[in-house]
């Protein structure tokens, strides 16, 4: 079967001092990164220097451009690769709620993409997999720029999802 993106379920507690509410990023919060990625402002750079040091050692790490959804299924009407609006949340929950697969999708307000500090990540051969060269970069090198795989996502875990990396 083929891997999915998903909402990404997090079960991650929110701290208080995000300021705002989750999805509802005012447009001051976030920096953009690329087209399909806003992120915290806190955690560009961060997140620029790990994307510039995979490329540097040719593995072609970016946020999703593309939302990798089956053929004939018609994909959110914005990708939100990093950033997710409430909106975004609830169409990538209703989409696996609608294929028997909700646990798949965070319940929207509680993800951790709706505070900009989730990254879902692609590479050179397109959704990143277990095995795929990009997510065995991350797996290497991602604590050395503070993102890491909450363990619902890690391989093995009900939520598994090889792309999905957060930052505190
Ligand atoms: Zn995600």
């Amino acid at each position: 079967m083929t891997v999915l993106l998903s909402g990404c379920v997090d079960l991650w507690t929110p701290p208080m001092d995000t300021g705002f509410e989750n999805g509802q990023a005012p447009a001051g919060a976030l920096t953009v990164i690329t087209n399909e990625c806003l992120v915290i402002n806190r955690i560009a750079q961060p997140l620029r220097e790990l994307l510039d040091a995979a490329n540097a050692e040719g593995v072609g790490l970016a946020p999703e451009r593309s939302s990798f959804l089956p053929p004939g299924v018609t994909g959110p009407p914005k990708i939100e690769s990093c950033y997710r609006s409430y909106d975004g949340q609830v169409w990538w929950r209703n989409y696996y709620c609608s294929i028997g697969e909700c646990q798949k999708a965070a319940t929207p307000g509680s993800s951790k993409h709706g505070f900009g500090r989730a990254v879902d990540f692609q590479d050179q051969r397109g959704e990143l997999t277990f095995e795929s060269p990009g997510y065995l970069w991350l797996a290497a090198n991602a604590g050395t720029y503070g993102f890491y795989q909450p363990a619902n996502q890690q391989q093995g875990a009900p939520g598994e999802e090889a792309w999905h990396w957060e930052h505190e």
